[in-house]
């Protein structure tokens, strides 16, 4: 078979399983989100913060995805949140089949919310659905204001665009002004957030927004005969 075909089926296969994964979600009444970005623009940091916000008034669940080691899923832990690590063996992204694999081990029944904190990769994650509602693209200052110019695919189809660290603002040349007229040149319809999560600076709209739009899904599936 032609590469090009392989590759066809392999995304195939996995837009499959997302469905599935999707069709449980709902049925589950559970609203997911896939956090990605670059190792350390603050995935699990975010992760912490929305625990913090949210929970007890939304049951939490996290995913940690990574290519190594249980760390992230440890910080998660310490929380009390119930958390699944996949490690990917060196996979730089999730696929829907691990992540299928994962929820057999965390009760999505008893769950409001689950972050999905997939691997610090701003290039494959994006062709590799995983049956989230929402796809969310976590940027940093340190990381430059061009990254939308380099990683379009990601951002031009990401639900949201935090941007963290701006506590650095003062120490950074990034031209926060640039960076969202750059997004919104590949994606007009992107809501952004500015955070952040050392100071806990613009994560109460953060929270908001997870409510409202977990709210929607909920009246949504409601509507259309889901559960
Ligand atoms: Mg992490
Ligand atoms: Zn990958």
């Amino acid at each position: 078979m032609p590469k090009i075909a392989v590759v066809q089926d392999i995304l195939s296969a996995n837009d499959e399983i997302a469905r599935e994964n999707r069709r449980r979600f709902d049925q589950a009444g559970v609203f997911v989100l896939n956090l990605m970005s670059a190792p350390g623009a603050g995935k699990t940091s975010l992760v912490l913060r929305t625990i913090a916000a949210l929970q007890p008034e939304l049951r939490l669940g996290v995913v940690e995805g990574d290519v190594a080691s249980q760390v992230d899923a440890e910080r998660v832990a310490e929380t009390g949140v119930p958390v699944v690590q996949i490690n990917t063996g060196g996979g730089c992204h999730l696929e829907a089949h691990a992540l299928r694999a994962a929820l057999e081990k965390i009760p999505l029944e008893d769950l409001d919310l689950l972050l999905i904190e997939n691997v610090g990769n701003l290039i494959c994650p994006a062709a590799f659905p995983l049956g989230e509602h929402l796809q969310v693209v976590i940027a940093s200052l340190p990381e430059g204001d061009d990254k939308p110019l380099k990683y379009p695919a990601l951002f031009a189809q990401a639900d949201a665009v935090v941007i963290n660290k701006i506590d650095l603002a003062p120490y950074m040349d990034f031209d926060r002004e640039a960076f969202r007229r750059r997004v919104e040149g590949l994606n007009p319809r992107v809501t952004f957030f500015e955070i952040s999560c050392r100071t806990g600076e613009g994560l109460a709209a953060w929270a908001d927004w997870l409510r409202r739009r977990r709210a929607e899904q909920r009246e949504s599936v409601r509507r259309i005969g889901g559960c």
